[in-house]
Order: C-alpha cells, then structure tokens, then sequence
C-alpha cells in the first residue's frame, strides 16, 4: 500500500490552493519532516485541518511535489490515471487524426492534470519522462493505463532525476514491441528522424513545432539562414523546405553534424550544399563578422545554460549580450527568431532583453511574431510558469550609416 500523510500548509498556500495552484512548493508546508519516502500521497490541510488538496510527494527542481485532485475521496491509484490520461489523449484528437504530424506531446504534466510526468507520441510509440522519484513510483499504474487507453506499439522511458535533474542512463525500453531507429516521423509534413534509446534527447524539440513552420511558411523563401545552436538541425530543414537559399548550421557538438546531415537527408535535401559547423556560436560570430557576412534570418535559441571551453552563457544574464552579436550579422530589414526555454523569467523581461540589445546597437525594430508553448504541451491557467517558451520574431529597422553621417 502506498503511504499516505497529510500536511499543513500556511495561510498564503491555502489562498493558492484553493485558487487550483498545482505545484506544493516547500515553502507551503509547516510540517515538511513528514515526508520520507518519495511517492507518498500528501493530504494537504490548512491550520485548522480542513482538507484542501491531495497530492504526491515527489522532490524536483520547482518543488516537493503536485497536487492531483482537491476531491478529499478521490483515490489515486491506477483508476485516476486511467481517467486523467484518457482526457489526455480525447484533447489531442486533431493531433491523432492528422497524417502530416506524428510527433506531439500526449500529457504535459501538471497542465494535464499530473505534475512531473510528460508522454510524447512519436508515430505509435509512446516516450514517458519521469521528473522525480516519488511520479515513477507510479511507473507500473501508468505504463498499465497508458496500454489500455492508447493505442501503443511500443513505449519507451527517460528517467530525468538525478540529484541534478539530469537524465539517467539506463534501458529505455519498457513495454510492448522495440522499435527500430531511426523512427521517421511527420511534422507539418516535414520529415525528422528519431531516436527514443539513444540518451537524453530524442532528435526534435516537440515544443517549436509551431515556429519551424513559421520559418517554412513565412520567413525563409528566398533569404540566407543562420542557426546558432542548431542541435540536429531542425530550424534549418524547415528553412531549406521553405525555400532558403542557403543554411548555416552552428553547433559545438560533434555529432550534431552527422545529425544535421542524416535530418537533411531524410528530407531529401542535399546537404552538401548547406553549411553544418562544428563551433562555438561566439566564435563563429567573430568570424562572420571579420568576414562582413550578414544573413536574412537569425535563428537564436540557446540553452538556459552552457559552458564551452571559452564561455559560459546563463540565458538571463547573457542574452543581451546574444542577440548583440546577432544583430551585427543580421542584414537590414532582416529578422531574428529569438527563442529561450528559460522558466525563470517571463515574456515581459524577455522583451526586456531585446529591447535592451536594440537600444545598445542604436536601432529601430519591431517585433512581427509571438510564440509560446504549442497547443499540445498544455498548461493551466493557475500555473503560468508552466509556460517556459518564449519565442519573438524581431523585425531590424535600418541601420543608421555611420560613414555618412
Ligand atoms: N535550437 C535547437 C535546440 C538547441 S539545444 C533545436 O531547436 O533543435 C542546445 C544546443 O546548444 C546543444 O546542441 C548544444 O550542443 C549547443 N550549444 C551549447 N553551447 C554552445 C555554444 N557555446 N556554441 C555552440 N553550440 C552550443
């Protein structure tokens, strides 16, 4: 039998709970030394015992854990699950039904209704993650219920929670039959090859679906591309498919570069007459600049954190500093996606960022297009820092000629 316990909250949680707030952060609890073992349902109670919600204790990151229902006679076994993730999956139907994407996340955590858990769908085969110990002691309900309420060829798993929320390595296999990888699935019609059982990642970010095709549809035709850390490539097939006239893609992991080419090939776009390097983003923007080069479109989307030999880049300190160097390489009239993942600041202090660049470089510009997270990675209302993505389409004014005036 799984524990049970309950726990007191102060009076400012109570006000946020009962406003639906999902996330039971740390701070909430008066008597937090109740919680041992991971995966414990934690009753939680105002001062005076009056029942509020009810969740599980599970540590990560953003907190001890989430709240599942505030129905005090509702049991969390494999039932909930069941229920939760078959509305999971009836508010994906145009998702399922539609042939040209069979890439989408299923179930988007506490959005969904279960913080700490996410399900992506990859053309019949499921990708669970876990985010902390105490949501994969519910492995077994969910694997059980995932098989009985999709239709699954095959699922595979991330654990994510180390003590540093890294991705442990172990067999991601967990149930039905194996699949054979690559996986080539559809996004928007665009092909991308896939891996579910080699590391951490899977080959695509889900999350950006809206904005590559923005970039196919609406930006590239015609224009030179550049993508700074370009992981496998994505941004730039979708330029290629657009009509770019030509891509650079700029990553310092090696083997982004076999990636970017087989993610090219699988397109049936010649890679050989694209640009795939292997560097660090700052010193290639040395170079381009040393060389005048000067692009049509700048694809900016960074990690939250890097370290590289020379560098270390913190999104909220440096991306001034990043879209500088961007737009010194960026033609007049030209356009700069600038994409962050970051939760830890929000679209206004993003804009911020830019603004700040803007004025620094002494240029006009304006913002065409604004992206947050797609349909699918659904979040709820109560919870707006669920909603990490901020992507901004900037628009360059002209530059002022400095020679002449
Ligand atoms: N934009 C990509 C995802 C980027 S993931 C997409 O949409 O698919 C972050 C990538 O940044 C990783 O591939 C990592 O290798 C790369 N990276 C981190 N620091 C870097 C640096 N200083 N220069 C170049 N690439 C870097």
């Amino acid at each position: 039998m799984r524990q049970e316990v309950t726990v007191r909250v102060n009076d400012k949680a109570k006000a946020e709970f009962q406003r639906g707030y999902p996330l039971i952060a740390k701070e909430a609890l008066e008597n937090a030394d109740v919680l041992e073992t991971e995966g414990t349902i934690v009753n939680l109670t105002d001062k005076h015992d009056k029942f509020l919600a009810k969740g599980y204790y599970g540590k990560q990151n953003k907190g001890y854990g989430w709240v599942l229902t505030r129905n005090k006679d509702e049991a969390i076994g494999q039932g909930f699950i069941e229920r939760t993730l078959a509305a999971a999956i009836a508010e994906r139907k145009t998702f399922y039904d539609d042939p040209n994407t069979t890439a989408f996340r299923v179930f988007n955590g506490e959005g969904d209704g279960f913080g700490g858990l996410s399900i992506d769908y990859y053309g019949g085969f499921y990708l669970v993650s876990w985010y902390s110990e105490g949501v994969y002691s519910f492995k077994d309900e969910v694997i059980a219920a995932l098989q009985n309420v999709a239709d699954c060829k095959g699922v595979y798993q991330k654990k994510r929670f180390d003590a540093k929320g890294q991705y442990i390595e172990e067999d991601d296999f967990v149930a039905g039959e194996r699949g054979e990888f690559p996986l080539i699935v559809k996004e928007n019609g665009i092909n991308f090859a896939i891996y579910l059982n080699d590391g951490a990642m899977t080959g695509i970010f889900l999350d950006q679906r809206d904005v590559r095709n923005a970039i196919k549809e609406r930006y590239a035709k015609g224009k030179t591309v550049l993508n700074t850390f370009s992981y496998t490539g994505a941004f730039s097939v979708a330029a290629a498919l657009g009509g770019a006239m030509k891509t650079t893609s700029v990553d310092l992991a090696k083997r982004s570069n076999s990636k970017t080419i087989e993610q090219f090939s699988v397109n049936g776009i010649d890679y050989e007459s694209q640009d795939i390097l292997v560097m660090d983003v700052f010193n290639y923007f040395k170079y381009a600049k040393r060389k005048e080069m000067k692009f049509d479109l700048v694809v900016l989307d960074p990690p939250s954190f890097a370290r590289s030999k020379k560098y270390t880049f913190s999104t909220s300190k440096d991306y001034t500093h990043l879209m500088r160097e961007a737009i010194a390489i960026t033609e007049d009239k030209g356009v700069i996606v600038a994409s962050t993942n970051s939760a830890s600041f929000g679209m206004q202090k993003f804009k911020g960022f830019i603004e700040k660049a803007f004025k620094e470089e002494d240029m006009s510009y304006k913002i065409v297009e604004e992206f947050t997270l797609p349909k699918d990675f659904r979040v709820r209302k109560e919870f707006k820092e669920g909603d990490y993505l901020k992507v901004l389409f900037v628009k360059l004014g002209k530059r002022k000629n400095v020679a002449e005036s």
